[in-house]
């Protein structure tokens, strides 16, 4: 049965969405070769001045390949990237891929046990890291891994070739070899590695998340779940390769290694790379680059909104635009459509669905639900069967609320080295999401609570009991329990509610400082409460939702 069968309204909005979805590619390496192969020439990178064409980062990435094949990293490793958006993230993903590897995406806000804690679990044997991030978290932590090779490089590189050094001296750790990208590239320009053909079901990628059930874990978005969803947004929203894509997800996260570089490998087209926001510089980035689609958190378009310089742009040519990741505000989206003409359409996906499993399509609008107010999140993607299931798995009627499921072909077949956690997560390989909604009568789907105890932080999502842990660490704290609490800007942040041992003093900015020392920026409490007691259950478990009310 196609999508249209089950609901024939979705035709009148994108006749160009196909019924079911199969993208003739078995491999993100036979994707892009497809692209190069029609349009060499096409830019798919730009980075300030810098530009890239679909050709020239076929051979850097080859480059990138051989350097990693001649130093040892064998087909089946796992490459850690350890990088902000910048155009070395797109040439070593695709070197690693072309080497036969398996991408590790790394948050560059990790600290020091986050990084630890993700080479460890993905058993990485080299990692590609900024300078910046070498010499101030992973030199440290390299030596107790089984990292053997480190490129690093400067943020500069493709802006100003001839200094690439323009960050200054790294001190590099005498026993750990460590290789310049820059050089790396200059000395292996030409050479190509043997071909790699993977498999569909092969990893492409482990993008780490707390899910469902727990401490972080390695997401497998295989080879077909990156290829299909490069697709969903292809044809779902109608791109092409005159479309211009801004960069403002973060790449290690699955939206941006998808929705922008899937993107930009699959058209090809331009994907416009700021190594940070700023909503000036992202409104002048828009302008100048005549972007036209992006996809990125809430939070993005909010401070757009808000920031008085910007709204004094013409942003017009920006006319795709998709959040997900995070509630949308109906009047944020209100909004934003008043001031700057671009309708932002709601997604809904996950880690462990390759980012989007829902969507909505570019001419429709997403309705709101009469009792909440809240935005639906679209209705799911093609080949993709969404459902809602009581406690003991059973399917629910139209408007019950329930766990959603998502059986398809972006969903993950698993987390890295977690059978146990498979299990539970993804029994019979359908999706427990943990997210708690309803299918309306016409397929649309809403949100309504999470089952799960995380917190999402503008669509950054933080696992109570990674903060927890860290504040245990200090020795005046006797007790820790870390919640979401309401924030304007966010959605969410985080609250921590502490008691002290006996004799013991620390203030509430005191723990807030201990924290950010220790962990990732979007992570630590930015609000501390310190109680003589915490509310527990009978059997002595702390009760954070009991917190969560107050
Ligand atoms: P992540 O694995 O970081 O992509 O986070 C996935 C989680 O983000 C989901 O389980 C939801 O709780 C939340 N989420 C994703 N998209 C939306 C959306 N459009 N509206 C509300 N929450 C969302």
């Amino acid at each position: 049965m196609s999508i249209y069968d089950e609901r024939p309204w979705l035709a009148h909005y994108d006749p160009g969405v196909p019924a079911d979805l199969d993208p003739g590619f078995t491999d993100v390496l036979q994707m892009f070769a497809d692209s190069v192969a029609r349009a060499p020439h096409a830019e798919v990178l730009r980075y300030f001045d810098g530009r890239i064409s679909a050709a020239e980062l076929d051979r850097l990435a080859d480059a990138f390949a051989c350097a990693l094949l001649d130093n040892g990293i064998r087909a089946g490793d796992r490459v850690g990237l350890y990088l902000q958006n910048v155009p070395q993230f797109v040439i070593a993903i695709l070197g690693t891929w072309k080497a036969g590897c398996v991408a590790v995406a790394i948050n560059p806000m990790n600290k020091h046990r986050e990084l630890a804690g993700l080479l460890h679990d993905s058993g990485a044997s080299a990692l590609v890291c900024l300078e910046t991030l070498y010499r101030d978290v992973a030199a440290e932590v390299l030596p107790e891994t089984d990292v053997r090779w480190t490129v690093t490089t400067s943020e500069l590189d493709h802006q100003s070739r001839d200094d690439p050094r323009a960050f200054g001296a790294v001190r590099r750790i005498p026993g750990l070899p460590t290789a310049d990208m820059a050089r790396l590239l200059e000395e292996y320009r030409g050479r190509r590695p043997p071909p790699v053909r993977f498999a569909p079901d092969d990893v492409a990628v482990l993008t780490y998340t707390s899910g469902t059930t727990g401490p972080p874990k390695g997401a497998m978005n295989t080879h077909r779940n990156v290829v299909v969803n490069a697709h969903v947004y292809r044809d779902w929203i109608g791109l092409d390769g005159g479309d211009v894509i801004l960069g403002v997800a973060p790449l290690f996260h699955i939206t941006g290694l998808i929705g922008h570089i899937g993107l930009s490998l699959l058209l090809p087209a331009p994907l416009v790379l700021t190594h940070r926001f700023h909503p000036g510089l992202t409104a002048e980035t828009v302008r100048e680059h005549g972007v036209t689609f992006t996809v990125g958190a809430i939070t993005v378009f909010i401070a757009l909104l808000n920031d008085p310089e910007v709204r004094a742009q013409d942003l017009a040519g920006l006319r795709k635009v998709y959040s997900g990741g995070a509630p949308i505000p109906p009047s944020t989206a209100d909004a934003f459509e008043q001031h700057f003409g671009a309708y932002i359409h709601n997604t809904y996906g996950l880690t462990e669905t390759s980012s989007p499993a829902t969507d909505v399509p570019l001419r429709a609008r997403a309705p709101v639900d009469p009792a909440s107010g809240a935005l639906s999140v679209g209705v799911p993607v093609c080949s993709t069967v969404m459902r809602v299931v009581d406690e003991r798995g059973a399917d629910l009627p139209a408007g019950r609320i329930g766990e959603i499921v998502v059986q398809g072909p972006q969903v993950v077949p698993g987390y890295w080295n977690k059978p146990e956690e498979t299990a539970a997560a993804l029994p019979g390989g359908a999706l427990r999401t943990g997210d708690v909604g309803y299918m309306d009568e016409s397929g649309w789907f809403y949100l309504v609570d999470r089952k799960k105890d995380q917190i999402n932080a503008g669509g950054y999502k933080v696992w109570p009991r990674e903060v927890e842990d860290v504040l245990y660490e200090h020795p005046a704290v006797r007790e820790a329990a870390v919640v979401g609490v309401a924030d304007d800007y966010r959605g969410e942040t985080v609250q921590a509610f502490v008691s002290l041992r006996p004799g013991r003093t620390a203030s509430a900015e005191e723990l807030i400082e201990f924290c950010r020392g220790r962990m990732a920026a979007y992570k630590y409490p930015r609000l501390v409460e310190i109680r003589d007691e915490l509310p527990k259950t009978l059997t002595g478990k702390l009760l954070r939702r009991a917190l969560r009310g107050t």
